[in-house]
């Protein structure tokens, strides 16, 4: 089997987006080498990563809460794992071994925060299908950051795909995503993870950890008042549906500019930010500063400018939405041909 023929069937068994990383590229860029998020960390027989992409459907963007957000995360995050699975399989049957890893697991070994023993979203950019957006979301042209991604690691030598150099996201004088978060986790090309946690986990591992903390300390009436919080409610939806232990903010996804789905159904419902604050405006502005002043950036530095993109931005949103409204004109000019027929 060769690139294209491995492509053609992620698409077919219903991946929306595909790209091929060759292992040896990611062994050598490990996003942090002090931490190595690396397949031969895993395995030190595989020889390329075949990454696929799942959109979020739009609607859930587009609710009054976040919970339409959190469950179908959780559904499209099965129904990723059963299409690279079959890929998997389908790829052992054809005599290479591959394998899949949990798309959003954490090993508490690295950091102390939610960091996975791949990052997907490094994953995706090494295999041409996106570059980091301001908050470090992996933002592809054609769904932005609404999307989750895997990988399978296989023993197949594949034709990689090239990595795109041109940055897909708009950057500092857009940071809508820094606009709209509630718990001020956006960096310069970087997150503060704990903050984030503290929206996007609301009861996630750290969450359940503290809580038994101070549990253990309650007197019984405080205990007794403790247990029938929304808190240990939440945790018993996290049990039995995963909802609520990751995934649970949408905020940054559903602002950002990027893709077709923003420009057809986010555009009217998300433009105003009601998150926006004076001095998150301020931060925006002093990262604009300091990246045309060349500063020193640890998110735009020699080591991870490749994955946001080294040739800066160069338009791609604007060029996306002209072709977009150029295609709703033709659209709309072949419905009324046709009722005048
Ligand atoms: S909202 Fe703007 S700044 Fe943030 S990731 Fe999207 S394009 Fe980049
Ligand atoms: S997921 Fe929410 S809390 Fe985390 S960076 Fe995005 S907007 Fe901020």
């Amino acid at each position: 089997m060769d690139a294209a023929a491995v492509k053609a069937l992620a698409t077919d068994l219903g991946a929306d987006l595909v790209g091929i990383a060759s292992a040896k590229t990611l062994n050598a860029f490990p996003p942090d080498p002090q931490w190595p998020q690396t397949p031969e960390s895993i395995s030190p027989h595989v020889k390329s990563v075949i990454v696929i992409v799942q959109h979020i459907p739009v609607a859930a963007f587009r609710a009054k809460t976040n919970i339409a957000v959190q469950y179908i995360d959780m559904l499209v995050l099965r129904r990723m794992d059963r299409i690279a699975f079959k890929l998997a399989e389908k790829l052992e049957q054809e005599g290479h071994p591959s394998f899949i890893t949990a798309a959003q697991e954490t090993d508490w070994n690295l950091k102390r925060a939610s960091y996975g023993r791949l990052s997907t979203r490094h994953l995706g950019i090494e295999a041409g299908l996106g570059t980091f957006g301001l908050e470090v979301n992996i933002l592809t042209p054609e769904y932005g950051p609404r999307v989750y991604l895997t990988g399978i690691l296989t023993e197949l030598e594949l034709e990689p795909d090239a990595p795109l150099t041109e940055q897909v996201c708009i950057g500092e004088s857009c940071s809508r995503c820094l606009y709209s978060c509630p718990s001020d986790a956006v960096r310069h090309f970087g997150i503060d993870k704990r903050n984030c946690a503290t929206e996007a986990q609301e009861f996630g591992f750290a969450q359940i950890t503290s809580f038994f903390d101070r549990f253990i300390d309650f007197t019984p009436e405080q205990k007794q008042e403790f247990i029938k919080s929304r808190g240990v409610f939440g945790f018993w939806q996290g049990l039995l549906r995963v909802v609520g232990s990751f995934g649970d903010c949408p905020r940054c996804l559903a602002v950002c500019p990027v893709g077709n789905d923003y420009h057809a159904h986010l555009s009217d419902v998300q433009k105003f930010i009601p998150e926006k604050t004076p001095a998150k405006v301020e931060k925006a502005k002093k990262f604009k500063e300091d990246r045309k002043a060349g500063a020193d950036v640890p998110g735009l530095n020699d080591w991870n400018i490749r994955w946001v993109g080294p040739e800066g931005y160069k338009g791609m949103v604007a060029r996306q939405m002209q072709e977009f409204k150029k295609k709703q004109r033709e659209r709309e000019a072949a419905a009324e041909d046709a009722e005048a027929e």
